[in-house]
């Protein structure tokens, strides 16, 4: 049967490895949330399809989390990388560090590095699930926990989790954890644009530390607007039309 709201994370999961095989992944950068979907779906299928971004800026930590992955479920992790042409021409024009200087370039590079790599490697799917949670901030509060509207499906099977029943999970069913949350890491995403949070800072605040007003996402599930959002398309051509690309 088709899942709704009230269908635990668990029936999601069997739901999607049912019905879409091999048409089905869990994309994940190995933070908590996504690691409890993992688990869960390995526990189901250890058929199912993991796939990861390698955004080629990534702290050592996480490839260490890609072995760790291999390792204990035994499945093959999907990495997912950018276009060699976009990032030598957006580098070329913008140099390696563009994510410090507007956030307009960093988005330029979370497109590249991220987003559209994403957007060619989903098109092999039919349905794909992410560890997206309601509460980890105020772009993410409305989150379905299925949403059948998306090409391809896209599953959010924690959308309601709390942070404790995320962290209960991982220590019930010893799942493997990111080294960086050991050294106050909340949020891990790439080395240079990520760091520790400060006691009393919300969990997505050591992302693009530097933006404090902008929205703390990279475009994957939620796209800049307004003022960014023009400038980036203008960028994207620029990145897109040289002679690199
Ligand atoms: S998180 Fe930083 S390095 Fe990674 S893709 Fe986005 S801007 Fe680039």
């Amino acid at each position: 049967m088709t899942p709704t709201e009230d269908s635990t994370a668990r029936d999601i999961l069997a739901w999607a490895l049912d019905t879409f095989g091999r048409r089905f992944a869990i994309s994940t950068s190995f933070q908590d949330s996504g690691m409890v979907i993992l688990d869960m779906a390995a526990r189901i299928s250890r058929d199912v399809r993991v796939l990861t971004l390698d955004t080629g800026r990534l702290p050592q930590e996480t490839y260490a989390m890609i072995e760790s992955v291999r390792e204990r479920y035994g499945v093959t992790v999907e990495v997912v990388s950018p276009d060699a042409a976009e990032v030598e021409s957006m580098v070329s024009q913008h140099g390696p560090n563009l994510f410090y200087q507007e956030p307009a370039l960093r988005t330029l590079c979370c497109h590249i590095r991220k987003v559209r790599p994403l957007e060619r490697k989903l098109r092999e799917l039919d349905a794909w699930a992410v560890g997206l949670r309601r509460q980890q901030g105020e772009t993410r509060e409305g989150v379905p926990k299925v949403d059948l509207e998306a090409t391809p499906v896209k599953l959010s099977p924690l959308a309601d989790w709390t942070k404790e029943q995320v962290e209960e999970y991982l220590r019930r069913q010893d799942v493997p954890r990111h080294p960086l949350y050991e050294q106050g890491y909340a949020s891990i995403g790439c080395a240079p644009c990520t760091r520790p949070v400060r006691p009393g800072e919300h969990d997505r605040a050591g992302r693009w530390w530097w933006e404090e007003e902008s929205h703390k996402e990279c475009g994957i599930h939620f796209g800049p607007n307004g003022k960014v959002r023009r400038t980036l398309d203008v960028l994207l051509e620029e990145v897109l039309s040289s002679d690199y690309a």
